[in-house]
């Protein structure tokens, strides 16, 4: 494929911009797709990684549904075009009014992850006169080997619930006129780079589905949830068609279809963010180069002290001008990668080594595709970035550079808006102990 024009994309969309290659996300979709060939499966693609209404639309196009941790993402799944009943909907902390749409909405099922929210799932059922489709998400005790942050599968993460717990909540629903279990869930976390915790965790869930459908639970569906990894540096990879094996033995005997649930294997290496050079400069012995890009654009450093490959991207000269620059590339000295935020934390790369730069020379990092401008935030009034997609050789904005205006419309509103709420009877107690 010809190379992509970085420069041009640059000059036309302005900086930070993020770029996706389509291309990529279809390639990675049917890879896995291929890997589960020998089974009913579906591939429910995780929005939070990239929740953009047309990469959403593209994995649906290509036959994905959607794996939603909020509302708003079984919205945006809705509007991209994800049929209905592809739609799952997850998360540890769903909210009355979410689940009342989610059921409303008659999407596939919602992944539980509590009593407390069975309960609640049970009594909105009921007075929506409906049968709500649940799947329960277990906590199977197994130590994904991951980033703490992105670890989800043990007993002390507040995600899902025991085995123990999940065969009374099971029973519970069997009995209950409004809900019907439909599906058992795991998903241990995210970055995952080694198989052996999900072969564990799918033979865990497996025998615990066995036990279920022994007691009349009429299982549909055997979620193994997301996680598989990419490689930001050297990473071990999980390879799409040992995963499907491991998952697949360990459903021996089970006639049930495979969802999973990816995010950032499907989207992650397809995208780029392209960034220009704002400054250099040396404190002491120390050399920083100081983007246009920083932390509220791409989180994943700080957060997670995550590693992506930063490249200076070549000026494209005239004739004459060759040879000077490459000499000047190849001497590279170690440098930070900063942003403009007034934080120590806010960097892009730690101690990597490029060539000296000069503002307005372009940076591309590597593998963002996914939780990057998902991530995104307006932390010290910055614009989030616009987003552009590649296909078939040719770019296509996605989403427009945040505007100033719009950013605080809503509060220039309020800023002038005299209505006001009487607190005086809450407050009396307190300042009267404030007054004596
Ligand atoms: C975040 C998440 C995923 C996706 O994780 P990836 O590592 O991006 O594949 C899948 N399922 C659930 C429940 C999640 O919370």
């Amino acid at each position: 494929m010809k190379d992509i024009d970085y420069h041009t994309l640059a000059e036309t969309y302005k900086t930070p911009l993020y770029v996706y290659d389509l291309q990529k996300i279809s390639s990675a979709f049917l890879r896995l797709k291929e890997a589960f060939r020998a089974r009913k499966s579906l591939i429910c693609y995780a929005l939070k990684a990239n929740s953009n209404l047309s990469i959403i639309h593209h994995l649906g196009t290509l036959g994905s549904g959607a794996d939603c941790v909020s509302i708003g993402e079984v919205r945006r799944a809705l509007r991209a075009g994800i049929l209905k009943y592809k739609i799952i909907f997850s998360g540890v902390g769903k909210q009355d009014n979410e689940i009342q749409e989610a059921l409303q909405s008659d999407i596939l099922f919602l992944n539980v992850e509590s009593e407390g929210e069975l309960g609640r799932i049970e009594s909105i059922a009921k007075s929506l006169n409906k049968v709500a489709r649940i799947s329960i998400r277990v906590n199977p005790n197994i130590d994904a080997k991951t980033h703490p942050y992105i670890s989800t599968g043990l007993s002390e993460n507040k995600f899902g619930v025991d085995i123990q717990q999940a065969k009374a909540m099971y029973i519970f629903a069997k009995n209950s006129p409004h809900i019907e279990p439909v599906g058992i869930h795991f998903h241990i976390g995210s970055q995952l780079t080694d198989i052996e915790p999900i072969k564990e965790a799918a033979h865990k869930v497996a025998q615990l589905a066995h036990s279920l459908i022994a007691l009349k639970i009429d299982l549909k569906f055997f979620d193994v949830g997301g996680g598989i990894g990419i490689r930001y540096e050297e990473e071990n990879l999980i390879n799409p068609y040992d995963y499907a094996q491991a998952i697949l033995e360990a459903l021996y005997g089970l006639d049930l279809t495979i969802i999973c649930e990816p995010g950032r294997f499907l989207v992650g290496e397809s995208g780029v963010l392209l960034t220009r050079v704002l400054y250099e400069k040396h404190n002491g012995e120390k050399r920083f180069v100081i983007t246009d890009a920083a932390m509220n654009d791409l989180m994943r450093p700080t957060l997670y002290h995550a590693t992506h490959k930063i490249e200076y991207v070549e000026k494209i000269q005239n004739a004459e001008h060759i040879g000077e620059r490459s000499v000047e590339s190849s001497l590279c000295d170690m440098c930070d990668v900063v942003g403009p935020i007034c934080e120590s934390g806010d960097y892009l790369a730690k101690n990597i080594a490029l060539p000296k730069l000069t503002h307005g020379d372009l940076l591309k990092i590597e593998n963002v595709g996914a939780y990057g401008y998902s991530m995104a935030s307006n932390y010290n009034t910055r614009l989030r970035p616009a987003e552009v997609v590649i296909e078939n050789g040719r770019a296509r904005l996605i989403k427009n550079r945040e505007c100033f205006e719009s950013l605080i419309s809503d509060e220039e509103k309020l800023l002038h808006d005299s209505q006001t709420m009487d607190l005086q009877s809450i407050d009396s107690a307190d300042s009267q102990s404030v007054d004596s």
